[in-house]
């Protein structure tokens, strides 16, 4: 796969060049890319990943940018098989239908799609819906089980064509993808011209304030081309034409945001909730480069202390295997230099399984090996499923294995709990 990497000189959100490299990382392979030949998946380029502050308007983000049809086009991760998403999406869609007061045959968009599992409940409760995805698979699927949806990426021409051909639109969503947009002008810009004057916009994004809090690693990676505050949103959103009404946190990936928008100049009042996540923000400087710098530091501190334990284990000639081929993983591996440590990574994904890891060439076996080979460590790659693997692996710890998480700390964790902790705070 060729792949065309470029690098920001400005901020994505307000073009300032005061921008300045806050966390330095390795560089990781992409991560949704598994290859049928070890030697191919070791040759997998490897990009740099390093997060930057805007010094004007306090936006975290990554500025170096892989072109979007290789990031997207051959995506397979399917929401609707993740585990609780299509509950999350029924219960979001009530609250977005009674929040927007959108007429029962309104249209609803739905920006970055996927398989059509968010439009499910909506067209179920009487809706005209609209999916709009770049990946060709999930397109396919969402089509097949009758969500109209359109391959493409999310540009005001097409936001133009879409209000043409089917009206405005009273509810836009855009879960996650707000985060994986490298012109997000653009981005908002297509909203505005296909909302109706009284329709509601609503997005969720993975919380900075959760990130540091939680010292989460896993979820900087090149699709997360931002890591969204309510601050800098809110001028951003303005400049735009648009107004940020009310601003919640959500727990979704261990921290979200979910913003409501309407025009600027609407008829919603803005919620207490904006000025508060706002106060919080300042309270907690996550707008300041001392933040980040500190993240960087904390970041680093754990992975010293961490490959040392791996170091360790694996001069004792300790068999150290991994946990979920999850979009994180490689991120992980690269960040706490586990790619020599590791023998093979668990994961049952029919897409997955018997190939590569990309970058590290790790082979990916099925989870019911795990009983047989039965290494001595096992590093949980899906972070977000961590107290899940483990509670479901009860057999492994009692036979005497033990489970690694690595973030928000350095967990060791065996058949009676937490045999050591690493925290770099
Ligand atoms: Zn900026």
């Amino acid at each position: 796969m060729s792949v065309t990497v470029s690098h920001r000189s400005t901020c994505r959100l307000c073009d300032s060049s005061n921008v300045s490299r806050v966390v330095n990382l390795k560089p990781i392979p992409l991560s949704e890319n598994y290859t049928d030949d070890r030697e191919t998946a070791l040759r997998d380029a490897r990009h740099p990943v390093d997060v930057y502050m805007c010094a004007d308007c306090g936006h975290v983000q990554q500025l170096d940018v892989i072109d979007s049809e290789n990031l997207w086009k051959s995506y397979t991760y399917y929401s609707g098989e993740a585990k609780g998403m299509p509950e999350h999406f029924q219960q979001v869609a009530g609250e977005f239908r009674q929040i927007s007061g959108a007429p029962d045959d309104s249209l609803v968009v739905d920006i970055g799609s996927n398989d059509g599992s968010l439009l499910k409940p909506f067209k179920a409760a009487g809706h005209r819906v609209l999916g709009i995805d770049p990946a060709e698979e999930v397109v396919r699927r969402a089509n097949e089980a009758g969500i109209e949806t359109i391959e493409a990426l999310m540009s005001p021409e097409l936001a133009q064509k879409v209000r043409d051909e089917h009206g405005p639109a009273h509810i836009i969503c855009a879960f996650n993808v707000f985060a994986h947009a490298d012109d997000l002008g653009a981005m908002v810009d297509s909203i505005r011209i296909m909302l109706a004057d009284d329709g509601v916009f609503f997005f969720e994004a993975q919380y900075l304030l959760d990130i540091v809090d939680g010292m989460l690693v896993a979820s900087i990676f090149h699709e997360h081309m931002s890591h969204h505050s309510v601050k800098p949103m809110i001028q951003f959103l303005d400049r735009h034409g648009l107004e940020l009404i009310a601003a919640e946190r959500s727990p979704i990936q261990h921290g979200s945001l979910i913003g409501t928008v309407q025009l600027k100049g609407g008829k919603r009042p803005v919620e207490a909730s904006v000025a508060e996540l706002v106060a919080l923000e300042d309270k907690r400087r996550l707008d300041k480069l001392e933040t980040m710098q500190q993240f960087d530091a904390d970041v680093r501190r754990l992975r010293e202390q961490t490959g040392a334990l791996v170091k360790k284990w694996s001069d004792s000639d300790a068999t150290i295997a991994a946990y979920g081929a999850a979009r994180s993983g490689p991120m992980l591996i690269a960040q706490f230099d586990l790619a020599n440590a590791i023998e093979y990574i668990f994961d049952d994904h029919p897409q997955k399984v018997g190939k590569y890891s990309s970058g590290d060439g790790i082979p990916i076996i099925p989870t019911a090996e795990l009983l047989e080979r039965m290494p001595q460590y096992t590093v949980i790659l899906a972070w977000v499923h961590a107290q899940k693997i483990i509670d479901s692996n009860q057999e492994y710890l009692n036979k005497g294995g033990h489970f690694v998480v690595l973030c928000p700390e350095t967990r060791v964790v065996g058949k009676d709990g937490d045999v050591s902790i690493l925290a770099a705070k």
